[in-house]
């Protein structure tokens, strides 16, 4: 039995890692930890006019960050080094060649122009734009004359008849007719290999077992089968998973969606949250549960399970997932709560920052679904309210005698149920509705009028700064 090896390759083109390839890493990563496997990543930069500076290391360190740690890539090496294709360049021309000497491709010298008509030929006529074979008739002294000083490049010489047929995984059997595939460019005239040549001959050396990728690269797939008998190599396993959806069905599109795992992290969606909701894209757990770890999911999952099926990818079943995460987070390790937190925070600098978590996290917790909403609700435990969301001059008197009666409180008596008995003295004498009177203090207190529990709020305050955030207001 061979090793299972599976792989990412991405391309180094946008800002950080996509969504999409994040799940189909996740796949990867499970199908071989499942199968005692290894998991590598591949960097495929050959497409060097849409390099995005600095997108590489964003997408390691996405991948990171998402716990899918991987067996070999371009950072931390591995047998079959360089992962990174463009310090492979020399081998894909060998392979290349290789492949006209036996007559399975060919040089071409049609120049951009010429292809240009050729295809709004083809198309006024009503016919799939694709190489017309001009070269391939092209005798091998002229080639050899040619190659001196001509610009080419080498495409794939496609079976003008029959057919290529896969078995998916997860879709049972494509087939695709010879001829209406394309004499696919090898080799660009710059010398650089196209996707097609680096991604066959990279899986091979690299001894890929198992190829898990988005749906699509399904009509790459018989390219990639006519490259792999023509090298006279074993095929990989083939398995195209499903793109993950809006909830309107539409494809995600970084026009309309945060696309990038970067931005997922800074709304304070937790790593383990994304990953788990991820892994419910197309699979489920036997047990039917939504909320499970990644080393859970390894031990549950089978590709074949995977359904097809457009899976939606809804930010708002994200944020519900993700606030059950912070929940457990905050009563389970509030020291990695608070240290995440401190990293979102814009009070997260200040010295009593992590005290101060320490005493709201059972207050604040259960009412945030992302770390990011953090400050909007906690940010009078930190300093005190910059405005107020009511005009709070008619009931200065009313605010003068609740700072009156908390006064009496002994600083060791200053606890949620004793300040609430003696704010409700108050608020019957004031001649205000009990939740008026509530109302007017909670925005005295915190600057707003929606907030957590005000008495418990008060005695994390503490008695000094309750007092004087009402005498603020009284004075
Ligand atoms: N470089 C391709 C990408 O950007 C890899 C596709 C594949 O997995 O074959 O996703």
């Amino acid at each position: 039995m061979k090793t299972v090896r599976t792989r990412i390759a991405p391309s180094p083109t946008g800002e950080n890692l996509h969504i999409g390839n994040a799940y189909t890493a996740l796949i990867n990563f499970v199908f071989a930890k499942k199968n005692n496997g290894q998991f590598i990543i591949r960097i495929e930069d050959t497409d060097r006019s849409r390099l995005v500076k600095g997108s590489e290391e964003r997408i390691l360190s996405s991948l990171k960050w998402l716990g899918l740690t991987y067996d070999e890539g371009p950072d931390i090496g591995g047998p079959y080094s360089p992962y990174r294709q463009s310090e492979r360049l020399s081998l894909y021309k060998n392979y290349a060649q290789n492949l006209v000497e036996k007559g399975n491709a060919y040089y071409c010298f049609c120049t951009p122009q010429r292809l240009t008509k050729m295809r709004e030929k083809q198309i006024a006529q009503g016919l799939p734009p694709m190489y017309d074979g001009t070269c391939k008739r092209v005798k091998s002294e002229e080639v050899r004359a040619k190659i001196k000083n001509e610009k080419y490049v080498i495409r794939l010489n496609v079976p003008e008849e029959g057919i290529t047929e896969f078995t998916d995984v997860l879709r049972g059997k494509i087939s695709f007719e010879n001829k209406l595939i394309d004499d696919q460019v090898l080799i660009k005239s710059d010398g650089f290999p196209t996707y097609h040549l680096g991604v066959v001959v990279d899986d091979h050396l690299m001894k890929i077992t198992h190829v898990i990728r988005g749906e699509e690269w399904i009509s790459s797939t018989p390219k990639h089968i006519l490259l792999y008998q023509a090298f006279g190599w074993d095929l990989p396993v083939f398995a195209h998973l499903p793109l993950l959806r809006n909830p309107d069905k539409s494809k995600l599109s970084k026009r309309k969606n945060p696309v990038w795992v970067s931005w997922y992290k800074e709304q304070g969606i937790l790593p383990e949250a994304l990953i788990n909701y991820l892994s419910l894209m197309g699979w489920s757990d036997p047990n039917e549960r939504d909320k499970f770890s990644l080393s859970e999911m390894v031990k549950h999952f089978k590709l074949e399970d995977i359904k097809t099926t457009a899976p939606i990818f809804d930010r708002e079943k994200l944020k519900w997932l993700n606030k059950k995460y912070i929940q457990d987070l905050a009563t389970l390790d509030p020291k990695r709560f608070t240290t995440l937190l401190r990293t979102m925070s814009s009070y997260g600098t200040t010295p009593e920052f992590d005290e101060k978590v320490r005493k709201v996290i059972p207050l604040v917790s259960p009412r945030i679904s992302t770390l990011k909403e953090y400050d909007a609700i906690s940010s009078f435990f930190h300093a005190r309210p910059q405005k107020y969301e009511v005009d709070l001059e008619s009931y200065q008197d009313v605010i003068s005698k609740s700072a009156d009666i908390l006064e009496n409180i002994q600083i060791a008596q200053w606890k949620s149920d004793r300040i609430g008995e003696e704010l409700q003295k108050v608020a019957k004498a004031t001649g205000l509705t009990n939740s008026e009177y509530f109302m007017i203090l909670r925005v005295t207190i915190t600057g707003k009028k929606v907030s957590p529990p005000l008495n418990e709020s008060m005695e994390i305050l503490g008695k000094n700064e309750t007092i004087a955030r009402l005498q603020t207001i009284s004075a």
